[in-house]
């Protein structure tokens, strides 16, 4: 398994190596929910690559970026199991040589739910997606449902760039209790991990959206959004049951 740390080498490696590239974009932490991913990419394609790079300017709370989780040794059995081929680890300055002063920005689908809640994020989400769907040329890319906004948003993108990959999507991973998978679960307090499964069980099963946000705010839940929208019930709360006591959030989301 390869590891490599800069666009110019990457560029060199994929000019050499021209098969069907599968990609699966992280920030690390990985859990079964990237490894679905992998398998998805592993099983459809010639190469599979991997990137990691907790990418700053998609973080709106400084704090949220400071504590996210790194586990590189891990990552790195994680990836080995999967059969990942080439694994990108950029770090900020290789990847943003314009300090970020170029933005793609979207101005409608972007502005609502965790866009309304995070100012900026899908435009740092998006930058950062172009960037390596240019450096890496796979030939499909692999996001999953958890963050549906972010996949809807990434698929009118390519659409609207014309850029020639396929965006493949992957069903929600969760938890035997119903918990989707995160990397940020790991800051939920033991009293945080045992109600955080009852989000996707109201989502799931509340007759309405104003019933569903009853029930979450009965649990303690403070309620970023719940809102039904692009045929889903979409969910983003905030638990201070964590480790830290620092609030945490979370989202979810459900077809309906
Ligand atoms: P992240 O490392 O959180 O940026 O996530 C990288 C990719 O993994 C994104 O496409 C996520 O939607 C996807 N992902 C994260 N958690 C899950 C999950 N529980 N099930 C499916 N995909 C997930």
């Amino acid at each position: 398994m390869k590891i490599i740390t800069t666009p110019a080498d990457f560029i060199a490696w994929r000019n050499e190596n021209q098969q069907s590239l599968g990609f699966v974009p992280t920030m690390g932490a990985l859990h079964l929910g990237h490894e679905e991913l992998l398998k998805n990419a592993r099983a459809n394609n010639e190469l599979v690559a991997l990137s990691i790079f907790v990418n700053p300017t998609q973080f709106n709370d400084k704090k949220d970026l400071q504590n996210y989780p790194k586990t590189w040794e891990q990552d790195l059995e994680i990836a080995k199991k999967n059969g990942v081929d080439v694994i990108f680890y950029p770090d900020f300055e290789s990847i943003y040589p314009d300090n970020y002063s170029y933005i793609i920005s979207e101005n409608d689908k972007s502005k609502v739910l965790c866009g309304a809640s995070r100012p900026g994020h899908f435009d740092g989400v998006l930058t950062i997606v172009l960037k390596l769907l240019n450096i890496l040329k796979p030939n499909r890319a692999y996001f999953g449902e958890k963050d549906f906004q972010q996949l809807s948003l990434i698929r009118g993108m390519v659409a609207a760039f014309f850029i020639p990959v396929e965006i493949i999507p992957v069903a929600i991973v969760r938890e035997f209790d119903g918990l989707a998978l995160s990397s940020r679960n790991v800051h939920l307090s033991d009293e945080g991990r045992k109600i955080a499964p009852k989000i996707y069980e109201i989502i799931k099963s509340a007759k309405n959206i104003d019933e569903a946000k009853k029930q979450l705010e009965d649990l303690g839940f403070k309620i970023d959004y719940l809102e039904e929208i692009w045929g889903r019930r979409l969910v983003a709360i905030f638990t201070n049951l964590t480790k830290t006591g620092n609030e945490l959030r979370l989202i979810d989301n459900v077809e309906i």
